[in-house]
């Protein structure tokens, strides 16, 4: 009896598997094969694959820039883990995409500070809107920034513990691993290589962590040189990058993707104005350590724009405009901070 009952809830558990998976819906992933673009979508459980025109994408993506200067608005968020509905909802609300999803920020910078990756269930269909939205700012003389976090470095470095299952279906469909779906030989995967961890708008800093005084005590302040120590981090592995110093001055959680300082140590204003003064800034902006709304610390001198978008309930969006700040709720009030 005990033998039936256990047969009978495998069975089940494997029809729901089954359907599960006929129903999924995700892509597209476009691989780059030698020279050709090959892109596979899953449509209802099924892997489409097409040959795409080889002008239909890049294949190769330039750094990103790392200084900007008289930028006049800013709208910033972070860690948006695969909410993709309540991002646009909030994206939307805010006025930085409209009803289409097109941009409609104008010459306006807009900046994502790292973590897209992870824990929810729509991460593809938020880059491509993000690669999107990039080249139509372009076009307006705006700019979008999406800044690399903990959880990009992860997956790109298979470090695959916070993944949705969602994703681990489709790379079962795919047959490939996830982290293979944003590798070098992807389009996504090449456009990610290109991001920057460290941003300067004006007299802003824009990073997922933070910058802490142990990484300046060890690391010049050189943007230049850390997004592109870190790009090169990406392909390398762990025990390599562990054979010196580089991975835990960089990787570990005092580096600028990792570190919590600003909000978990008892820091004091001088130590704030140190680092500020040690980056040639009068403002931080980091992701990372989440909170119930955009919060502003350090008398305005460090912002925090993780506003737990991750829940998928509620988020906000920072706005800089011509050196005020206001939070940006869900539904498109823009507030004062107190
Ligand atoms: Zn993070």
């Amino acid at each position: 009896m005990n033998t039936l009952k256990l047969v009978v809830k495998l069975v089940l558990i494997f029809i729901g598997y089954v359907s599960y998976c006929q129903e999924l819906n995700d892509g597209p992933y476009v691989f780059i094969e030698n020279k050709n673009l090959i892109q596979k979508t899953i449509v209802d459980g099924k892997v489409i694959t097409k040959k795409l025109k080889r002008s239909a994408y890049p294949k190769t993506f330039a750094p990103e820039m790392s200084t900007f200067s008289g930028v006049k608005k800013m709208a910033v968020l972070s860690d948006i883990h695969g909410q993709y509905d309540l991002a646009i909802e909030i994206l939307m609300n805010n006025g930085i995409i409209d009803k289409e999803l097109n941009w409609n920020f104008g010459k306006g910078h807009f900046v994502i500070v790292g973590d897209i990756f992870d824990r929810g269930p729509k991460v593809n269909e938020m880059l491509w809107l993000i690669y999107r939205l990039e080249q139509q700012a372009k076009h307006k003389g705006g700019h979008v920034h999406f800044l690399l976090g903990n959880h990009e470095y992860m997956v790109m470095r298979n470090d695959l513990r916070y993944v949705h299952e969602r994703y681990l279906e489709a790379g079962q469909l795919l047959n490939l691993e996830y982290d293979e779906l944003y590798d070098k030989n992807t389009v996504l995967g090449r456009w990610l290589r290109s991001k920057s961890t460290v941003l300067r708008i004006n007299n802003h800093v824009f990073v997922h962590g933070g910058i802490s005084q142990d990484f300046l005590s060890k690391i010049s302040f050189d943007i230049d040189v850390i997004n592109e120590t870190m790009r090169a981090s990406i392909d390398i592995s762990k025990s390599e990058l562990k054979s010196t110093e580089f991975y835990t001055n960089y990787y570990g959680k005092t580096g600028p993707i990792w570190y919590r300082g600003y909000f978990n140590d008892d820091l004091e204003h001088n130590d704030i104005d140190d680092v500020l003064s040690k980056t040639n800034s009068e403002h931080i902006v980091v992701g990372h350590c989440s909170f119930d709304e955009v919060i502003r610390v350090y008398d305005g001198k460090i912002f925090g724009v993780d506003s737990s978008i991750k829940k998928g309930e509620y988020g906000e969006i920072l706005f800089i405009e011509h050196g005020s700040y206001y939070r940006g709720t869900k539904d498109g009030t823009k507030k004062e901070f107190e």
